[in-house]
């Protein structure tokens, strides 16, 4: 079977080395991939929310399944383009509709569809810039500290969390006037939660569903979960604290009702789900959805995978998840994300990596990085996901960790305490 992945980060260097291994995959293309991808399969260079470009590659090569790694071209409306295009529309499509991407694509309609169906969250209530001054009143109402959300799609900078009333409202003067473009024409203003975060991932084909191991991301830059947030420096599975009571809860207060919604709703959603939660006291409260895998959950979740995934993909579109048994191992796993000097700031690419045959005991999934001719160059913020798998979560921690530090190039950092918090 011929199949396309689309992205470039280190999520699809993850996915894209594990449907390499499936003897099910004949060829795979990721488009448009990165330095490290090319070990898996083919790279094309192609911009995935060019649908038309995408259409072109899927009909010359025949590919007979696609995969859509991040949120954009789902929430642009990658699927939906597929079904209405005779030519397409009986290649499946992992990843959902428009009107499924939305639970991402919208934080206002997410918070409405929790609310509606019961599914727990943070007390909230939308503002626009007709609304502006009941925006400002119900701050006054608020306790501090509290959390502003850019409705649509900000590249993971659109969630402030403020301290004082005066900073709140500054904000969401901002917000409403502009800074975060057509996404922040609606804000979110949101009771703010203190606990511990953790990722659960579903993958679902509309009826069923399977759950993906849990995963804990690291989103800070700096050595205790300080300075400004990343897209992610690191993340370790299983999680110590989603023991199977929690995750037991966690199934029956928020992942079923959110299935049993989608379908009220009659939203026929096929891929993936990941739940962003937080623990507060020992009950789960959903703080976003996201229609895609996380990144860097998942360089952790997916070698703890044993099923072949192109079956699972498969049952996914066959509509047979019900029945789908999913073999999860029980090592522990561990991601430790090089990133470039000065990153989440401005930073500079073109940097030579060395390195990368001196890691010892761990996999670098590759995701800011291109590739010219034997050399690897950085290429983004985000450039190594350097990820061990080991019998236990301390060893799979601290080997991962050595191991980033076994890579080199001209200003890396990484973080050394990815995981060590939990290990007590
Ligand atoms: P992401 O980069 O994960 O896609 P996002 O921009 O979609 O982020 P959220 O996940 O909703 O935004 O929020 C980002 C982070 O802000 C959360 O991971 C969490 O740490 C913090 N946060 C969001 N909402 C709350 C809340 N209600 N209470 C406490 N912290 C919160």
């Amino acid at each position: 079977m011929k199949i396309l992945l689309l992205g470039a980060g280190g999520r699809e260097s993850a996915i894209a080395w594990k449907l390499s291994q499936s003897p099910l995959c004949t060829q795979l293309f990721i488009a448009p991939g990165n330095g490290g991808t090319e070990a898996y399969g083919k790279n094309i260079v192609l911009n995935p929310n060019d649908f038309d470009a995408v259409k072109s590659l899927v009909i010359s090569e025949g590919i007979e399944l696609v995969i859509v790694g991040p949120e954009e071209p789902l929430v642009n409306g990658i699927h939906d383009y597929f079904l209405n295009n005779s030519e397409l529309k009986n290649i499946p499509v992992i990843g959902p509709k428009k009107e499924g991407a939305v639970l991402e694509g919208s934080k206002d309609f997410s918070k409405k569809f929790m609310i509606k169906h019961g599914i727990p969250t943070a007390a909230y209530q939308s503002f626009n810039s007709n609304t502006l001054n009941e925006g400002i009143e119900f701050l006054k109402t608020c306790a501090m500290p509290i959390v502003l959300k850019a409705d649509g799609l900000a590249a993971g900078k659109g969630v402030i969390i403020s301290n004082t009333l005066e900073e709140a409202t500054e904000e969401l003067k901002q917000m409403l006037s502009g800074k975060f473009g057509n996404a922040g024409s609606t804000v979110v203003i949101e009771e703010f939660l203190t606990g511990i975060e953790l990722s659960v991932f579903i993958l679902t084909d509309g009826n069923g569903y399977v759950t993906l191991p849990e995963a804990k991301d690291y989103k800070k830059i700096g050595v205790g979960d300080t300075g400004l947030n990343t897209g992610g420096m690191g993340s370790i599975s299983p999680v110590p604290f989603a023991t199977p009571e929690f995750l037991a809860k966690i199934d029956a207060k928020i992942i079923k009702p959110t299935i049993n919604g989608l379908k009220k709703d009659n939203i026929d959603y096929t891929g993936f789900i990941f739940f962003g939660l937080i623990k507060v006291g020992d009950e789960p409260y959903v703080i976003e959805y996201n229609c895609r895998l996380g990144d860097p959950e998942t360089e952790s979740v997916i070698p703890r995978i044993e099923s072949d995934l192109v079956e699972l993909f498969l049952a996914t579109a066959n509509k047979s998840l019900n029945q789908f048994n999913l073999k999860v191992s029980n090592q522990n796993t561990a991601t430790v994300m090089i990133v470039a000097g000065g990153y989440p700031g401005d930073y500079e690419k073109g940097k030579v990596i060395a390195g990368l045959e001196n890691l010892r005991d761990s996999h670098a999934f590759h995701a800011g990085t291109i590739r010219d001719e034997e050399t690897v160059l950085t290429s983004g913020g985000r450039v190594l996901a350097i990820t061990s798998v080991q019998s236990n979560a301390f060893d799979a921690i601290q080997k991962a960790t050595a191991d980033a530090s076994r890579i080199y190039f001209d200003g890396k950092y990484f973080r050394e305490d990815i995981g060590f918090d939990l290990m007590n």
